[in-house]
């Protein structure tokens, strides 16, 4: 790291560079002219200066452009901005400190340059700035952490909200969703809809063909339901082992039977061959649907209950089918 020294009397420059041998500081880098310092500087080459200058002594009067003017301009420049500059000046009065204060000078040095005041200062702007740059490395590397903390929370997130075989929603997720979708619906109000599926002969399934088949049709049955669960007020999730979940909000009877029925066609066409099924040579779904207008008297609990029964009522009547239920009357208006 170098020291910039910066004027235009040759005579102040070897004096500075004898003074600042004796200190130890070696590596120093002559200027005559405010130019000469911008060209080491990079002033104008949106570069940082390779030289890394860590400290600038610059004299007030120079022809040209005379210190505080240079000064001024070195502030502007993003990468030298924080490098501490020392005014080396003869005028002291109060004005003229003022303005090279102004300009972003840290300190000053009067001239005749004294060795013990010209070391005393140079010291103390350096280690103020060695303590500044690793802080600002603290800062740096804080922040790092900090982003890779906030992705690795988002992915946490995400993981926690999906289900680990089919990537889609888990119950969890589901639950959620729900509210979420039951509170907006309210303000309407408007209708929400639930989907509950469940596979027929699953477990016969899996002992004919083994869990590795099995799991691979949980996925596809999921990919089914995730296309089917399109809007922004859709979702479909595991509801747990071969049992799914639709959410639709905003959507009416005739809208939930009509996502259900694409449910049926799609996995119909997928023909997932099923040898132990005594209803159908493929895999079938049964499906237990409830709508409800979101009221005082209707908790999203009692629309899952609500499907839920009418899921049983689908494995009741033989399976590949699908039942709307029927909520009492205290439960609320339903379309
Ligand atoms: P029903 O038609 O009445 O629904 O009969 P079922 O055999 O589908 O229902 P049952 O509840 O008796 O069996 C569900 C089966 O689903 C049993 C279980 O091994 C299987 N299952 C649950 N989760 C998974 C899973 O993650 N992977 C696999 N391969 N099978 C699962
Ligand atoms: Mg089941
Ligand atoms: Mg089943």
């Amino acid at each position: 790291m170098a020291l910039l020294l910066v004027d235009d009397s040759l005579d102040i420059r070897l004096l500075l560079q004898v003074f600042l041998n004796d200190e130890g500081y070696t590596d120093l880098l002559m200027a005559s002219s405010a130019r000469e310092a911008f060209a080491i500087l990079g002033v104008d080459t949106e570069k940082e200066a390779t030289h890394g200058v860590e400290l600038i002594l610059m004299d007030i009067a120079m022809p040209e452009m005379d210190g505080i003017e240079a000064c001024r301009h070195i502030k502007t420049v993003e990468h030298l901005r924080d490098i501490p500059l020392i005014m080396v000046t003869a005028k002291t009065e109060a004005e003229h400190l003022k303005e090279a204060f102004n300009a972003g000078a840290i300190d000053y040095i009067t001239k005749p340059v004294n060795e013990i005041e010209l070391l005393a200062r140079v010291n103390s702007a350096l280690t103020l700035k060695r303590e500044m740059d690793r802080r600002k490395a603290r800062e740096q590397q804080l922040l790092a952490v900090k982003r890779q903390l906030e992705v690795a929370n988002e992915e946490l997130l995400r993981l926690s909200s999906l289900d680990g075989l089919t990537g889609i929603s888990n119950r969890r997720r589901f639950n959620e969703f729900l509210e979420r979708e039951w509170r907006r619906a309210m303000r309407g109000p408007r209708p929400v809809s639930l989907i509950l599926i469940d596979i027929d002969y699953f477990k016969p399934y899996n002992d004919a063909l083994g869990h590795q088949a099995g799991d691979e049709c949980l996925k596809q049955i999921a990919e089914v339901l995730e296309l089917a669960a399109q809007r922004p007020s859709d979702l479909a999730a595991r509801y747990g082992g071969e049992e799914f979940v639709v959410v639709l909000g905003n959507t009416a009877r005739e809208g939930a039977l009509r996502v259900a029925e694409a449910i049926r066609q799609r996995v119909a066409l997928l023909s997932i061959a099923h040898p132990s099924s005594t209803i159908s040579p493929c895999i079938t779904l049964s499906m237990g649907i409830a709508t409800g207008m979101p009221c005082a008297e209707l908790s999203p609990s009692i629309l899952i209950a609500a499907a839920d029964h009418a899921l049983y009522q689908a494995k009741q009547q033989g399976r590949d089918c699908m039942k709307v239920a029927q909520l009492g009357q205290k439960a609320g208006p339903f379309k």
